[in-house]
């Protein structure tokens, strides 16, 4: 059988080399990951035994082992489960199968520090290519279980990779680290010695629910008559380096932070530590443990659809299924953890899972349990908070829209971008609490970036007056608030919403004065209104600008221009809503097209000035004029005309 040498994508390349010139202060975590690997390739097998039959699968004795040999200065992780077949080895160890590879690579290089780029390493699950950090070649030999040849991968971690069908492999998978030159200088990363890999597994692996055995040459193993002579035909003693017990099993006092650290890091494909643990035994008729955790950061697939989420489903200590979604509801999508129950179907299938009485059961427990933790970081570690805020809270706001039994717990950890002061965040309660006196309603404005809605024409008779208003910039912010309606009592109102009557300012023209504009102006807001028919239902006098001299507005109950495209984005057909042409009679350009109106101006050139005007009035409020081209011819013209 030919050996078939491939290049490595660009990207692989890319993070290849970055394995190499390693970014990584601890380069022990390769071990880390290629034991994960092994666990994870364990329970693959155990799972697809379960659930259909694989023919001629060896499930004896599923365990891992690592081998050192010094002289050669190798180290082998081995395992014996599901393992990959010759295309599969191409497809996942030969290139990096994700999409934001480029955007992450991208970050990369832009992260000032090591622990940053650390940390957006382990984002990305390059697990596989840490090997690179220790060794300058590495062999991976693998026959999938059920399958009779295997494959053997080797690479120098440089631009290609080789690929050959081999015979006789064991079942699984056998990873062989051709370790660089040994350090004089620093025996503490001689990873062939083993003490050097008990430390490792014990810290990092501890908590695998598969034995771990170390093998290492006769010589070794003997350490306490090392001037034996080694006799190469004894077989090398296995050793299990790991306890396997069960991290969320075990009384809290006995396990330290880092213990569950590194039990998140494996679950969670992280290298960051979580940002919160939180453990619960569920005692009574149906019992069972929970040991959730909130990450630091958002992974890039967050918005992802299909992307792995959910948590680890185990019945008695036995992993039944991985990523079980129905255990969560999908706006917490991104807690990990493990679920361990007493009495649960062994067989249960994804599709029933939904509707099993103990899932949804859990499923509540642990919705409430959550975001009773979220509670409590806000209130005692409000630092941490703003982290899981700014990372989840567009995940977490999309619960008010779909979970009415938890909203009012959401509406109590929300926090929004505001207008007032300080620019610090604020809650529904903390805005109520600072309202205005005789102000009634809470206020938003949805849009694509603060800058645009800061900036927003809506804004100006808001700001004028002090009035504080939310900055909503999630693309979900527009669906929630119009679900979600009120809190305590006070409307939710986008200021770029309906009739705004926030009361007279003291320089402003009061009632009589009111009315007497309202006459000047009937006769250009009849005709503006003919003129725009096409794009708009009302022209109308504003009450909400200051500065700007119009925008336009939708009805109270009418959907906003970016809800109306997300329906369209997501193949649902919805009319275009006529919005409202709001002028500002106290800007000169407003006064000067009235004047120009009542002296008989000539209508063509008018209607020039009106198309503009409504021009403005969209691109103000971030959208495009329904035919840019003509409206640059328009601008162009009038800008002439002024030189
Ligand atoms: P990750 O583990 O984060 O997915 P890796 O680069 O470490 O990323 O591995 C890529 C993929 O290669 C894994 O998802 C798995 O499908 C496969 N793989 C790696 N190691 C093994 C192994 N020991 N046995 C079977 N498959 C493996």
């Amino acid at each position: 059988m030919p050996t078939e040498t491939f290049e490595f994508q660009v990207e692989a390349r890319q993070l290849l080399q970055l394995m190499i010139h390693s970014v990584y202060s601890n380069k022990d975590v390769f071990l880390r990951e290629l034991v994960s690997n092994a666990s994870d390739a364990l329970d693959k097998l155990r799972l697809a035994a379960l659930r259909e039959h694989v023919p001629d699968a060896d499930v004896s004795d599923p365990h891992i082992e690592i081998e050192t040999d010094p002289d050669a200065r190798t180290l082998t992780v081995r395992d014996n489960g599901i393992g990959m077949s010759y295309d599969e080895v191409g497809q996942l160890i030969g290139t990096i199968a994700n999409s934001g590879t480029a955007s992450f690579l991208q970050e990369l290089r832009e992260a000032q520090d090591a622990a940053g780029a650390e940390g957006l390493i382990g984002q990305f699950g390059v697990g596989f290519y840490s090997g690179f950090m220790v060794a300058d070649e590495m062999t991976l030999v693998t026959r999938r279980a059920g399958e009779g040849r295997g494959t053997r991968w080797t690479s120098r971690g440089e631009g290609t990779y080789t690929l050959e069908r081999v015979e006789d492999v064991p079942q699984g998978t056998a990873v062989t680290l051709h370790l660089k030159p040994a350090d004089p200088d620093n025996q503490l990363h001689d990873y062939t010695s083993a003490w050097k890999i008990r430390e490792i597994v014990k810290r990092y692996s501890d908590f695998i629910t598969w034995p771990i055995r170390l093998v290492t040459p006769p010589a070794e193993a003997a350490t306490a008559d090392r001037d034996a002579p080694a006799r190469e035909d004894a077989p090398a003693e296995p050793e299990t380096l790991n306890s396997m017990k069960a991290l969320w099993a075990r009384p809290r006092e006995e396990v330290s932070d880092g213990e569950y650290n590194e039990l998140y890091k494996h679950l969670g494909h992280d290298w960051r530590d979580p940002l919160e643990t939180i453990r619960l035994q569920a005692e009574g008729t149906f019992e069972y443990q929970a040991l959730l955790f909130m990450p630091a950061h958002a992974p890039h697939d967050l918005f992802t659809q299909g992307a792995r989420r959910g948590l680890h489903l185990y019945v008695k200590r036995v992993l039944i299924m991985e990523d079980c979604d129905a255990l969560l509801p999908s706006y917490l999508r991104f807690v990990k953890g493990v679920v361990d129950a007493q009495d649960l179907s062994l067989n249960v299938s994804r599709e029933i899972l939904q509707q099993d009485r103990h899932i949804r059961m859990m499923r509540r427990r642990l919705t409430k349990k959550v975001l009773s933790a979220v509670k409590d970081m806000m209130a005692k570690a409000p630092e941490r908070y703003a982290t899981l805020w700014r990372e989840f809270g567009p995940v977490l706001k999309e619960g008010l829209v779909t979970d009415s039994e938890n909203r009012d717990a959401l509406l109590a950890v929300a926090s929004f971008a505001t207008t007032h002061g300080d620019g610090e965040p604020v809650t529904l309660k903390g805005y109520a609490e600072r309202m205005k006196d005789g102000q009634e309603d809470i206020y938003y404005l949805t849009g694509e970036s603060r800058q645009s809605v800061e900036n927003s024409p809506h804004m100006e008779a808001f700001r004028d007056r002090g009035i504080e208003v939310l900055l909503l910039t999630d693309p979900v912010d527009e669906v929630w608030v119009d679900a979600v309606g009120e809190y305590e009592g006070r409307r939710l109102r986008s200021v770029a919403k309906g009739e705004i009557d926030l009361g007279a300012r003291p320089e402003e023209p009061l009632g009589g004065e009111r009315e007497k504009q309202a006459e000047e102006y009937a006769g250009l807001l009849g005709w503006l209104a003919e003129r725009l028919a096409d794009d708009v239902k009302e022209v109308r006098l504003s009450s909400r600008l200051t500065v700007s001299p119009a925008c336009v507005v939708s009805d109270a109950h009418d959907l906003t221009p970016a809800l109306e495209s997300m329906y369209r984005a997501m193949g649902q057909e919805v009319p275009a809503a006529k919005r409202i042409l709001e002028l500002n009679p106290g800007h000169v350009l407003v006064k000067g097209l009235n004047q120009a109106f009542r002296d008989g101006e000539d209508r063509a050139r008018l209607t020039g000035t009106a198309e503009l005007l409504y021009g403005l009035a969209v691109l103000a409020e971030g959208g495009r004029p329904k035919d840019p081209a003509q409206f640059v011819k328009l601008v162009a013209e009038r800008l002439e005309r002024a030189l």
